[in-house]
């Protein structure tokens, strides 16, 4: 991988007119914060360039977020290519419909965190012992350079992938970059209980029932908890209503791993893995093309409900020894 030991953002976009930015599919806080936060810090430090944020479907929690109103989530064929485009928190299998921009952008650039992700671009920052992408761009970022909109952009982002600085992914270093950021003087607490907090009445009843309905195996060590296509229906939920479910399985007294799984249509699952401490379970999901991190993962995956669970409980098998 082409990895650069010093990375300057503004002299890596010098001279560019035109820059893009996109983040995963499905974006998380992670995603569209540093996407929201490198295109103000651009456009601050760059006036005469045009800068983009191209997401699709960002969750409306992040809407207090400078900027959020005016991330694109259409996807038009361009004439004219980028100067610069940018992947942040993603690899380019999930870049989703960005990837046209990014195949014909002049340069591009790969901010990201996942060990999964090998380095897709020109250049490559992939630096998966730090706990956010808004994590590594703030250690790039010139201090002298933030202003308050993007310090409560990258706080955003380190608080949803370090689960409020809970996750073994919280490093002294992350403690020290989020006290630099909360010295700009946003209101934390509000944005910690909008971003991470909070859930909608339908989010409530959906997490209760996942627990519900909830079954443990291999010795209680395992949990899951699925939601088909006729529950979703039922209950007129959206993927974006399922946040937190499987953090919520992990913290059951006993588990090591917990699985949460939704359907997407016939025989087929986007999967959620989340572990205490024993199980990597990126390399499981890497085992059946997903990624993610060593505690945190996702996959999709096709068969029926019990053929998958049967899959990843074997490979989880493995690990704990059994
Ligand atoms: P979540 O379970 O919250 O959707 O994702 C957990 C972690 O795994 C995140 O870091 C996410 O980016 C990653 N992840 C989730 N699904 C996939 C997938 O299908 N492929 C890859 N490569 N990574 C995934
Ligand atoms: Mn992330």
């Amino acid at each position: 991988m082409d990895q650069k030991n010093s990375f300057d953002i503004l002299k890596e976009c010098e001279g560019a007119k035109k820059i893009g930015i996109s983040g995963h599919i499905r974006p998380d806080g992670d995603a569209v914060s540093s996407c929201l936060a490198l295109r103000r810090y651009l456009m601050n430090n760059m006036p005469e360039a045009k800068v983009v944020v191209n997401l699709e479907y960002p969750p409306s929690i992040f809407n207090d977020l400078w900027g959020y109103d005016d991330i694109v989530q259409e996807f038009p064929e361009d004439e004219e290519p980028y100067d610069v485009y940018f992947a942040l928190d993603c690899n380019y299998d999930r870049l989703g419909e960005a990837q046209k921009y990014f195949d014909k952008a002049k340069k591009t650039i790969n901010i990201d965190h996942h060990m999964t992700n090998t380095g897709c671009a020109d250049v490559n920052v992939v630096e998966p012992e730090v706990s956010a992408t808004a994590e590594v761009l703030c250690k790039y970022m010139d201090k002298e350079k933030l202003d308050v909109e993007i310090a409560k952009a990258l706080y955003a982002g380190m608080v949803t992938d370090t689960g409020v600085f809970q996750y073994s992914c919280t490093s002294p270093d992350t403690m020290r970059r989020a006290a630099d950021l909360i010295a700009f003087g946003f209101d934390f607490s509000k944005l910690i209980k909008r971003v991470f907090f909070e859930k909608t009445y339908l989010q409530s009843q959906i997490m209760g029932r996942c627990m519900m309905e909830s079954v443990r195996f291999m010795d209680e060590r395992c949990i899951v908890s699925l939601v088909d296509l006729k529950t979703a229906e039922f209950y007129g939920v959206k993927p974006k209503d399922y946040e937190g479910i499987v953090s919520q399985l992990n913290n059951i007294r006993g588990v090591d791993v917990a699985i949460f799984m939704y359907q997407t249509a016939a025989q087929e699952f986007k999967v959620s893995l989340r572990s205490s401490e024993k199980v990597n379970v990126a390399k499981i999901a890497q085992q059946f093309g997903g990624g993610g991190h060593e505690r945190a993962a996702g996959l999709t995956m096709n068969g029926t409900f019990h053929d998958c669970v049967n899959n990843l409980s074997d490979k989880i098998a493995e690990q704990l020894g059994d």
